[in-house]
């Protein structure tokens, strides 16, 4: 797992603006992303411990990549949409 910083996913979001993967959601904190070049698809998991935030993604990266940056904003969404349906 790593965590998700405004430092540590800085790169990626960059990086995501540029490549546009294809997001799709498996369910809440879990989502599929698949690479529009390359057709290659992984796996993002994210998790909440405390105030902290951790990604994990099945592709090779050994930091946080664009595919978990991808899905931050449409897991905040998500999350929002809990929050409203709970409240
Ligand atoms: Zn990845």
């Amino acid at each position: 797992m790593l965590e998700i910083t405004k430092q540590s996913i800085e790169k990626a979001t960059a990086k995501a603006r540029i490549a546009k993967p294809l997001v799709k959601v498996i369910e809440f904190r879990r989502y599929s992303v698949t690479n529009r070049e390359t057709g290659a698809t992984y796996e993002v998991r994210f998790t909440k411990i405390g105030n902290q935030k951790f990604g994990e993604c099945t592709c090779p990266a050994t930091k946080i990549c664009y595919h978990i940056s991808s899905c931050l904003p449409i897991n905040a969404v998500l999350a929002s949409q809990m929050h409203t349906a709970t409240a």
